[in-house]
């Protein structure tokens, strides 16, 4: 595996196939494995939502809330109309809730989304995987409270547990630390602005001149107290 392109969702080289539809470093997909059984000696029905997600794919997600093809939400959860905003208000708003395309930890095999599905199917299958859905009343909150518990004994943590102005909290998304954190320090400005340069990505002007401000608040997730 070669970091330098791993890290930007360019290298899958090193990955497992986890399941059916999942791809994971092997270290991540055995510790997921490990703590899945225990969740489920536990009573819960700890699945996979998402994993690894490569460059091209975040590009076609990036592509399609740019053009209004997907919907766009605020904080709250609350969907915005993508016409009436500016490019700037825009890229803010993608970046709420999905990564820059080299951006994203699910570019790394580290990262993975999970859902209770034994309990969303018990109550009638539809799930957004919104805030709501973690919290009281919602068919994830015994397994959040249960990763509260448990994800530290696995390794896995929550990166995006506090909302403080760059990526919501998403109580959903787990990392391996220790798997991850070569791909944190691989982490370069310069390195995200020359793939975007040459990707085929709407906004790519806007996006480029506010890369400065971007890589910090949201790539790195210091927020806004850093700014
Ligand atoms: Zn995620």
């Amino acid at each position: 595996m070669n970091l330098t392109q791993a890290w930007l969702g360019r290298d899958d080289s090193a990955l497992i196939k986890v399941g059916e539809h999942h791809q994971l470093l092997p270290d991540v997909g055995g510790a997921f494995l490990a703590m899945q059984q225990q969740a489920r000696a536990d009573g819960q029905d700890m699945q996979i939502v998402s994993s690894y997600r490569n460059f091209d794919r975040q590009l076609s997600i990036w592509n399609r809330k740019w053009r209004g093809e997907l919907p766009l939400y605020n904080h709250q959860g609350e969907q915005l109309d993508a016409a009436s905003l500016s490019d700037e208000e825009k890229v803010y708003a993608i970046l709420i809730w999905s990564a820059l395309p080299g951006g994203s930890r699910h570019h790394w095999g580290t990262d993975l989304d999970v859902f209770d599905k034994a309990s969303v199917d018990a109550c009638g299958g539809q799930f957004d995987l919104v805030d709501a859905e973690y919290r009281q009343g919602g068919p994830c909150f015994a397994l959040a409270q249960w990763m509260d518990d448990h994800l530290a004994d696995f390794g896995f943590s929550r990166p995006f547990l506090q909302d403080n102005g760059g990526v919501a909290t998403e109580l959903w998304h787990l990392t391996h630390r220790s798997s991850a954190a070569a791909f944190e320090a691989q982490r370069n400005q310069q390195a995200l602005y020359d793939c975007l340069n040459s990707a085929n990505m709407e906004g790519k002007a806007t996006v480029l001149a506010m890369l400065d401000e971007l890589f910090t608040r949201f790539v790195l997730n210091q927020g806004v107290h850093s700014l």
